[in-house]
């Protein structure tokens, strides 16, 4: 079967009122930047409040769905037969071909739904519903009608230049356009979390950037580099990512000189808020984010979290705040960050681990300690900040069609 266009259709941009060509207008930018990832000739035309992929060349399907799979905003990716309007009864024959070509399976039940935009086509759309759903009939008496829950919807959209007919409702990824919010900087490490973290927010319209506090000698070049796979595999959905890669071993020495150790994590966790925070402004982010969970280990604590989150002045978001692991991991297997993230490498937090870090801290205590690193913290902080090494994760196929 080959598919002449793709029609996309979405879900909340509908309801954005007068705002909405705005969101129409980033999604299809979107699209037509996921198509450039995929073989093949293609143009995204917007026309009457929906968008179509039109294939104008030769290209697998497969791919062009997988590509449309990551566009933040569609709902649905339905493939489409185009037809000329060559009477009505070539019509019919088309619905019938192309509802047999498929399924070739045919033991289903279905509805026809038809509709006109253009009023001066001779039949109406419920005469339409009639004929093909007893043309379908005739031609595979194995097919049953069934109008309130039918295994599958045939549609046939009678346009000012042409005719639709399609079936297939593929799922697509929901959520916003990239570029209908603002940007937020990633604390993104290697564990599973901080990439759903990352996925998540990206999925409302948000671009993202992403820091990784790297511990050279104790974290090693390939601690790093399942980083920037990690960020490579979410730029799929989210855009390009500019990972700043920031030399964290001095901070994290010092801390563990001056300070008492069960209060090591959140201690490095503020320092962490604090250049991120740092970085974020420079780049014009408007918030943080982190993959963070209430409970999970003692640095995330209702207590724990309340001492990171006193550091951070630009709003921090923890999607995964009330999120189970296990839904957690489903997530990060779909979105496939999964084999990634649980590749065995250290991590800077866990080296310096305390064997019984507080569970309970209170901000006054932290503060407290923090006191001992007055003289150093905010040199080390700058020597920090200028360590930082940008490094641009992006789908390589994208590259290559910049060029
Ligand atoms: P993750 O799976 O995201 O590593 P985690 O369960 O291991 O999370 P923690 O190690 O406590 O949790 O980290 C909590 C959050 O702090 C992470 O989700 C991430 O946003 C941030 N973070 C931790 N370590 C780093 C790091 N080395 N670089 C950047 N961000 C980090
Ligand atoms: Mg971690």
């Amino acid at each position: 079967m080959k598919y002449h266009s793709f029609l996309i259709k979405y879900g909340e941009i509908g309801i954005k009122g007068k705002n909405r060509f705005l969101f129409e207008d980033a999604l299809a930018k979107q699209v037509r930047i996921a198509m450039k990832k995929v073989e093949g000739d293609f143009s995204v035309t917007k026309e009457n409040g929906r968008l179509y992929v039109e294939c104008l060349s030769e290209y697998d399907e497969e791919e062009a769905i997988n590509a449309l799979k990551k566009v933040f905003g569609i709902a649905w990716i339905c493939p489409v037969v185009r037809v000329e309007d060559c009477g009505f009864e070539r019509l019919q024959e088309d619905v019938v071909r192309v509802f047999g070509e498929m399924y070739p399976d045919r033991r289903l039940t279905f509805k026809v739904e038809s509709k006109r935009a253009r009023k001066d086509y001779p039949v109406c759309s419920q005469d339409m519903n009639r004929e093909f759903g007893a043309a379908l009939l005739d031609a595979y008496p194995e097919t049953r009608v069934d109008v309130h829950k039918p295994d599958v919807m045939v549609y046939v959209e009678v346009r000012e230049r042409f005719i639709n007919i399609y079936s297939k409702e593929i799922r697509g990824a929901l959520g916003m356009p990239l570029g209908t919010a603002g940007k937020a900087m990633l604390l993104l490490s290697g564990g599973i979390d901080s990439p759903v973290a990352g996925y998540m927010i990206a999925k409302r319209g948000v671009y993202i950037d992403a820091v990784y506090f790297h511990a050279p000698p104790y974290t090693s070049e390939r601690a790093k580099q399942k980083v920037v796979d990690l960020a490579r595999i979410i730029s799929a959905y989210t855009g390009p990512i500019h990972l700043h890669v920031i030399n964290f071993t001095d901070i994290q020495m010092t801390i563990y000189e001056k300070c008492p150790h069960d209060e090591l994590t959140i201690i490095m966790r503020r320092y962490m808020m604090i250049i991120a925070e740092r970085l974020a402004k420079a780049a014009e982010c408007i918030g943080l984010i982190t993959g963070e969970s209430i409970g999970q280990v003692a640095s995330q604590t209702m207590q724990s979290l309340l001492a990171t989150n006193a550091v951070a002045t630009l709003p921090v978001y923890r999607p995964l705040i009330a999120f189970d692991k296990l839904d957690i991991v489903r997530i990060s297997e779909e979105i496939g960050t999964y084999e990634t993230s649980i590749e065995p490498y250290e991590d800077c937090c866990t080296i310096f681990v305390a064997k019984h870090p507080v569970t309970k801290p209170k901000l006054e205590d932290i503060e407290e300690s923090e006191k001992a690193l007055s003289d150093v913290i905010d040199g080390l902080i700058d020597e920090a900040i200028a360590s930082d090494q940008v490094i641009l994760c992006m789908d390589k196929r994208l590259k290559k069609a910049e060029k």
